[in-house]
């Protein structure tokens, strides 16, 4: 089974390397850290972090992993925590907690959600799940974070929490957090810093005299009353590990569950989940002890310093730029020669075993291709612009995926609303996205429709394109095939 599951593996990007410039977080530091996490990880994987007085040990990692995240982001003696499964959850708990505080503390019944149109579509999710309607900003054409002006005007009676990413995912940029933390505190709103992917970064690199400066963006800076930061990535623990941090106990209140309405046993959830694995919080303890504070530092030092020689390398090559100031470790790179399609791009340099991540254009900012520099890419900045700069003259040969522009008439004219599975199969299967249970090879021509398609017809269909990989049918037929009958005999089965 161990050697089927490998083979399962072989079509995966890899999780280690450096080659794979999204989804995954490499320390770089090899076998010894990966087999002190696993071993942590496994020890108390059927521990129950559901029920913490019948698992103290669950109290003591998370207080420890709370406390270490706290003392690096800012926090004070009244600093309190929550870990969760990862960056969203992180997030929904955050919108949650600020949507009943609204309620509780200013009688908000129909609150709003502020956040820039560059923050984690997280926030869009929870908004959808705990009914809040989303106020999206604008940014700024060239530094990509939005205008506190803007923020201000937005702000209102009925604003439960205002957002600010240190730095936003798709453009590694850092909100303005002080001007928008102080205009809410000065209207009595919460805000929430999203520095899931930038927290266990930032605060060492911005230790390095060699790195860019980073303003204040943490819990220290006088009105933000809630951080998130993923332990899954910058502090590179196995996957299921995030903190979010609350000003106080007081706030952090507002967002556990209570229920004593039913006869079991009692219930108090501090996240989404119940029954939960104390393995990924083991995992992180372990890694946060191991790597420690000097050792975060050397980390942050080299992945800095890979982020800063690609963001070089990849200006000096003809037609790519990086947008924005990104401070730290991510890059949003764009194509200014109409000729050279990056979505194209990142499908060639796909071939030449590197992956990065495609990201369509939206709200008037151009697409993209993303890159996560984690420390293992260390050294092998010579690497990847080389092959950049091939999968760039390939592209440009191949020219840019353009969307069939009688598909895009057609779909403007589609209500999502009205769409039933067999129209959605027929735009799909137009779209060269047939229900075969595979997606094709090249992603370009795909997301360049995407791209062109009305947002809500693009969220109506996306659902079926991934349902359509999801369904056991063959699995199904198979076992039904063995007993026809769903009876136990050889009889049943041999009729
Ligand atoms: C990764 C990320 C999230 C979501 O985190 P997951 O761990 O993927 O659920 C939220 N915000 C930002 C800025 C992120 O980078």
């Amino acid at each position: 089974m161990l050697a089927d599951l490998a083979a399962l593996r072989a079509a995966d990007l890899p999780v280690h390397g450096g080659r794979t410039l999204a989804y995954v977080y490499d320390s770089g530091l090899g076998a010894e850290t990966a087999a002190l996490a696993e071993a942590a990880y496994a020890s108390v994987a059927g521990v129950n972090g559901l029920d913490m007085t019948a698992f103290p040990s669950v109290v003591a990692l998370e207080n420890e992993v709370v406390g270490t995240t706290a003392r690096l982001l800012g926090g004070t003696a009244d600093t309190v925590g929550t870990v969760t499964s990862g960056g969203t959850e992180s997030v929904l708990l955050a919108v949650l907690t600020a949507r009943e505080h609204a309620r509780a503390t200013r009688s908000v019944t129909n609150p709003q959600l502020v956040l820039p149109v560059t923050a984690h579509a997280a926030f869009h999710k929870a908004a959808h799940l705990f009914g809040l309607e989303t106020v999206a900003l604008p940014v700024d054409g060239r530094t990509f974070t939005p205008d506190p002006a803007a923020v201000a005007a937005a702000l209102g009676e009925r604003t439960a929490l205002v957002v600010a990413s240190a730095p936003s995912y798709a453009h590694g940029v850092v909100d303005p957090v002080a001007e928008i933390a102080g205009l809410a505190a000065g209207r009595g709103v919460l805000c929430h810093v999203d520095a899931c992917i930038g927290g266990w970064l930032l605060p060492y690199a911005r230790r390095l005299p060699e790195a860019a400066p980073v303003a204040d963006f943490d819990l220290s800076v006088p009105g933000v009353t809630s951080l998130s930061v993923d332990l899954h990535k910058y502090a590179y623990t196995p996957k299921g590990a995030s903190v979010l941090l609350f000003r106080d106990a007081e706030l952090r209140r507002h967002g556990y569950f209570a229920c004593a309405a039913w006869p079991g046993y009692p219930v108090v959830n501090a996240t989404l989940q119940g029954t939960k694995s104390a393995g990924p919080l083991a995992a992180a303890w372990a890694v946060l002890r191991h790597i420690g504070d000097a050792g975060y530092e050397e980390l942050a030092r080299r992945t800095v310093r890979t982020a800063r020689a690609l963001r070089v390398g990849v200006d000096a090559i003809p037609g790519l730029r990086v947008l924005g100031d990104p401070p730290g470790s991510l890059l949003a790179v764009a194509s200014d020669d109409a000729k050279l399609d990056v979505f194209v791009l990142a499908d060639c340099l796909r071939a030449h075993g590197w992956y990065v991540q495609p990201q369509p254009g939206y709200a008037g900012l151009p697409r993209t291709v993303h890159l996560t520099v984690t420390a293992a890419a260390d050294g092998k900045a010579p690497e990847l612009l080389a092959a950049l700069a091939s999968a760039a003259a390939e592209a440009r040969t191949l020219g840019p995926a353009v969307a069939d522009g009688q598909l895009v008439e057609a779909a403007a004219l589609v209500d999502p609303a009205a769409l039933g599975a067999a129209d959605s199969a027929a735009l799909l299967d137009l779209a060269g996205i047939g229900a075969g249970g595979s997606l094709p090879e090249r992603m370009a021509p795909v997301l360049a429709l995407l791209e062109q398609l009305p947002t809500a017809l693009a969220e109506r269909l996306l659902p079926d394109v991934i349902g359509g990989l999801f369904r056991p049918a063959a699995e199904i037929r198979a076992t039904r095939q063995a007993a026809p009958r769903g009876g136990s005999g050889g009889h049943t089965a041999q009729s």
